[in-house]
């Protein structure tokens, strides 16, 4: 059985082998190139990185972009649409160098563009587009050098549209525009009232931040006719927010905003494109439902519904088809990075053996927990539950008091783990679990101890409990035996992941096999492509993890095509304002004084001294 349900959310990229291997197929449906992630992960640590790693597959991007435009082109063609698709990747989503410069290359052949939401997005964004077919839509709030950069831009020739997001922002572009002699393109942000349930959902609905309500925009048309510029406002943007399990929404959202395109229209803006932001959904469960990590359509239903009704709007008016913009990060980059850790360590709560039978002398309370034990089956579990706390929480209170030992405290904490787990042997033969004993296998399971940090490389999984598919990457012929949690390095209670995807909801625990000795055993985090590189930070010291990217050739093998270091423990220390240089002077002067008080030989120094350094030169992961 497929236990992780890695067909359901792998969509075709992620697949277990007959020798029980997770392998990666970029293309989808050519099943003949695929590669075994074991053995990327050898050549990987061969060429001398550590883990964790993240593992970026570059042919998967690709296969995105291509299904994202194929799909729109078929929809396009099967209901006669008029208008084009233009796919813009929004950059906030990953804004990591290689991979805006791997869409740019990948998204040419399909004028696939960009969108900016900063300044800083808008200067990225224009060392690498060079399509001058593709749109560039700059989101955000704009200061004058952003505006200024925009309208140059425009007048190189390329499609810059300045959305507005506040009504003020029009006065800034129209007196840069005026005193630069540049004509802008301009869009609106329209305000929806549509609202989508789900984490990331607040960008729409009359209290969202962002956009301009029906009256604002009436005022911005107004503007625009006085000075005869109606001929610059061509594009209506919206965003119902991110990760949009229901198709209903998206469609509910589309007929709304399309009925203002149809106003704008009407109202004589010469309009031509309709961006409908980002939204689009990933199947993280693979569950196929319209619960926050999954979604309850297929990319070519959503084309499909858009175009449908778009049309169903704009055909009533006989109003022309406009070309249509979508913002889509998180299904466009989640699929194509997996993080890659081993597990160091585990902690397993199984019982610990019991005397046979308990000494001369022995305290009343270890006698009755013991009793407690033996007197178990399944008709009392529930009284025997109440006891064994009722004693374990009384010996506790003596131990504080000095009336037993350390020792006789010991084997009451034993005697009662024994129960516990009696009680959770037992409670799979009820028909009914009393409420106080459900949950008590998740008591029971072990931890895992991964050598990762939640919060640099699962910053959403922290911050707003987002569920990402966790499984072995090999190993997967054999059935795994252990229920556990994962433990990150970062010694933090929230450092863990405790929360895994199941069919039928969530899972508390996760299906493991029990780590062999001399053999690491590898995890990955899947489809984590989206948002969570540089929404991380340094708890604990953490920094960035390696990232290796690879391309699949057509034989089945694969290149290295980059390589990037992590952070080394002196980069993460300077990011908080340490200067190395300065550390290992003071440490020299301390390592002399403890030399100079006998402490340690001037070689011990030496040693220290170097290890120091190594420690500073060294990844901040745990090193084997
Ligand atoms: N466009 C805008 C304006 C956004 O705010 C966002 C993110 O929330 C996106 C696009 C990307 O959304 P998604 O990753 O859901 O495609």
């Amino acid at each position: 059985a497929d236990l992780y349900h890695i067909r359901e959310w792998g969509v075709g990229y992620f697949d277990i082998s007959d020798s029980g291997d997770v392998v990666v197929t970029p293309l989808r449906n050519n099943k003949d190139i695929s590669v075994n992630l074991p053995e990327i992960i050898a050549g990987i640590q061969a060429r001398g990185y550590d883990m964790p790693v993240l593992l970026r597959i570059e042919d998967i991007l690709d296969s995105q972009i291509t299904h994202m435009h194929e799909s729109f082109r078929t929809a396009i063609r099967t209901f006669d649409y008029k208008g084009e698709f233009k796919g813009v990747f929004p950059i906030k989503v990953n804004q990591q160098k290689q991979v805006i410069e791997a869409i740019t290359n990948i998204g040419t052949q399909y004028h696939h563009g960009l969108e900016a939401g900063s300044k800083a997005e808008l200067i990225a964004a224009l060392s690498f587009l060079k399509d001058k077919e593709a749109c560039l839509v700059c989101n955000g709030y704009k200061d004058r050098e952003f505006i200024d950069l925009g309208l140059y831009a425009c007048k190189m020739g390329y499609k810059c549209f300045f959305v507005l997001e506040m009504p003020s922002e029009l006065d800034l572009i129209l007196e840069r525009s005026s005193a630069l002699g540049i004509r802008p393109l301009i869009g609106v942000r329209f305000k929806l009232s549509t609202q989508a349930g789900g984490h990331w959902t607040e960008s729409a609905g009359d209290r969202s931040i962002f956009g301009l309500s029906t009256s604002q925009i009436i005022e911005v048309i107004e503007k625009l006719k006085s000075l005869e510029m109606l001929d610059c406002l061509q594009l209506l943007h919206y965003h119902l927010g991110s990760q949009i399990s229901n198709i209903r929404d998206i469609r509910a959202s589309v007929q709304e905003a399309c009925q203002v395109y149809a106003g704008l229209v009407k109202e004589g803006a010469a309009m031509g494109y309709f961006d409908l932001g980002g939204g689009l959904a990933v199947d993280y469960d693979g569950s196929h439902t319209n619960y926050m990590n999954s979604r309850n359509y297929s990319l070519e239903e959503y084309c499909a519904d858009v175009i449908e009704a778009i049309m169903e709007i704009l055909d009533v008016d006989k109003i022309s088809h406009p070309n249509i913009i979508t913002e889509s990060g998180r299904a466009t980059v989640a699929y194509y990075s997996i993080l890659l850790f081993n597990i160091f360590d585990t902690n397993t709560f199984d019982p610990e053996p019991l005397p046979e039978t308990l000494a001369q002398g022995t305290p009343e309370i270890v006698e009755n927990i013991m009793e407690v034990l033996t007197s178990l089956n399944l008709r009392n579990i529930q009284e025997c539950y109440n006891d064994a706390l009722y004693y374990r929480d009384q010996a506790r209170q003596m131990f504080k008091l000095g009336k037993i030992s350390l020792r006789e405290r010991s084997l009451v904490e034993k005697i009662f783990w024994n129960i516990i787990h009696a009680v959770g042997d037992n409670i799979k033969h009820l028909k009914f679990v009393p409420k106080d004993l459900t949950g008590i296998d998740i008591a029971l399971c072990d931890t895992y101890y991964a050598n990762f940090s939640v919060f640099q490389s699962l910053p959403d999984s922290w911050a707003i409990g987002h569920i990402f598919p966790v499984m072995p990457i090999h190993r997967l012929d054999e059935m795994p035996t252990r229920n556990a949690i994962l433990a990150d390095i970062t010694c933090d209670c929230d450092g863990k992941i405790d929360r895994f995807i199941d069919r039928q909801g969530i899972r508390r625990a996760l299906r493991l096999h029990k780590p062999r000795k001399d053999e690491d055993y590898i995890l990955g985090v899947f489809l984590v492509g989206a948002y969570q590189e540089t929404l991380g930070d340094l708890h604990n010291l953490l920094g960035d993890t390696n990232v290796v990217s690879i391309r699949v050739n057509p034989d089945g093998s694969y290149t290295f095509v980059r390589e990037i270091e992590g952070d080394s423990v002196a980069d993460v220390l300077s990011y908080v304002e340490y200067s190395p240089k300065r550390m290992t002077r003071r440490f020299r002067a301390t390592a002399e004084e403890a030399v100079r008080e006998d402490l340690i030989s001037p070689q011990e120094r030496r040693m220290i001294m170097t290890m120091y350094e190594e420690g500073l030169r060294g990844y901040p992961y745990f090193e084997k």
